[in-house]
């Protein structure tokens, strides 16, 4: 619980690789808000001068005292660790996606709401410099279509990460769910999966690359492409065709140009996301409320539902 609105909240950060490493130590140690307390890793912690404890189970059971702890660990071993935190009256921030499945993110929620804590589902992609512009500039529109590519080296982005490629990892709708995050923020009306095409490296218990159209309550066609093959240029685009000419969202929507050819501040990493998406956890936490988002993680369930799925070359890192 959080003694007062002017105190930091103190924070533990759980599962220490790439993202925590690259973004999650720097964004709260620019914000003043938190207080990192702890770490949480199975191979020791960043300095000797911060305490680390091998699991949640030894974090909790070495009494510390903290409010939060954000969980950077590969999905399907979130769930446990977040209700447990939860249980121990800690706010708690999920990496994306928020868990392996719908039901268990809902069953999170609604044990952060009968403890009396935050959950924040986030979703760094929406916090890119573009987003709200477009958002914003799209309100105003007629939209008649919509494609998202998103493709990407996977040997580039995800070396070692073998848990991408077992059940619950999501293969290449790990980074085009930012993608869908992204969208179901701009576009202004719901929609769903019309068809999907899922390719299976045959060593491998998730899709390398799919294809997905989804369509809109007014009939208006979105077509998603993601590839983990992409070797050279790497595409993080949102095409949008509208009555008033092209909007696109690139660098994974760190860069929006309007069709008069204006361009919106650009960012080219995710250096300006993790500032913003630890400010709303701040503010989530200090209003009293969760962030529980999972609509993304929705259509990846349905593509996965209903898509086909064909089995392709194995994947050899
Ligand atoms: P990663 O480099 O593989 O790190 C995940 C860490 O989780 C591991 O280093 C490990 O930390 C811990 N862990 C705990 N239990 C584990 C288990 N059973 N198997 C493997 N690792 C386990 O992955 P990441 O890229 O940081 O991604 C983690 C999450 O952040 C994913 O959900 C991903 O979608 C999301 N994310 C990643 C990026 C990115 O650019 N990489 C960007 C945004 C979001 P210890 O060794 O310290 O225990």
């Amino acid at each position: 619980m959080i003694r007062s609105s002017n105190e930091p909240i103190r924070i533990a950060l759980v599962g220490m690789g790439k993202i925590a490493q690259d973004q999650h130590l720097p964004a709260l140690a620019a914000n003043p808000d938190f207080r990192l307390a702890a770490t949480v890793s199975r191979h020791g912690g960043p300095t000797e001068a911060l305490p680390f404890f091998a699991d949640i189970d030894e974090l909790i059971g070495s009494g510390i005292a903290l409010d939060a702890v954000a969980l950077c660990t590969p999905p399907q071993v979130r769930r446990e660790v977040a209700a447990k935190a939860i249980a121990n009256g800690w706010h708690v921030l999920l990496e994306k996606p928020p868990g392996a499945t719908l039901a268990e993110v809902i069953a999170l929620r609604d044990a952060a709401g009968s403890a009396g804590v935050s959950l924040f589902a986030s979703w760094h992609s929406r916090y890119a410099a573009g987003v709200e512009d477009a958002r914003a500039w799209l309100a105003q529109r007629r939209i008649t279509g919509v494609k998202i590519t998103w493709r990407e080296d996977v040997r580039v982005w995800h070396p070692g990460q073998d848990w991408i490629w077992k059940p619950g990892g999501f293969g290449v709708f790990d980074p085009g769910i930012n993608a869908l995050s992204i969208a179901t923020r701009i576009l202004p009306r719901p929609f769903f999966v019309e068809d999907a095409e899922l390719e299976f490296p045959s060593n491998c218990a998730a899709p390398i690359a799919a294809r997905v159209a989804f369509r809109d309550m007014e009939g208006v066609p979105i077509l998603m492409d993601l590839d983990f093959r992409q070797e050279g240029p790497q595409s993080w685009d949102i095409d949008v065709e509208t009555d008033a000419g092209p909007l696109r969202l690139s660098k994974g929507g760190g860069e929006l140009t309007l069709p008069d050819g204006a361009l919106s501040p650009t960012e080219d990493s995710l250096h300006g996301e993790y500032p913003r998406l630890y400010a709303r956890f701040a503010a989530i936490i200090h209003a009293g409320i969760s962030d529980v988002d999972v609509s993304p993680l929705r259509h990846v369930a349905d593509a996965f539902l209903c898509g086909r799925h064909i089995q392709t070359a194995p994947f050899i890192e």
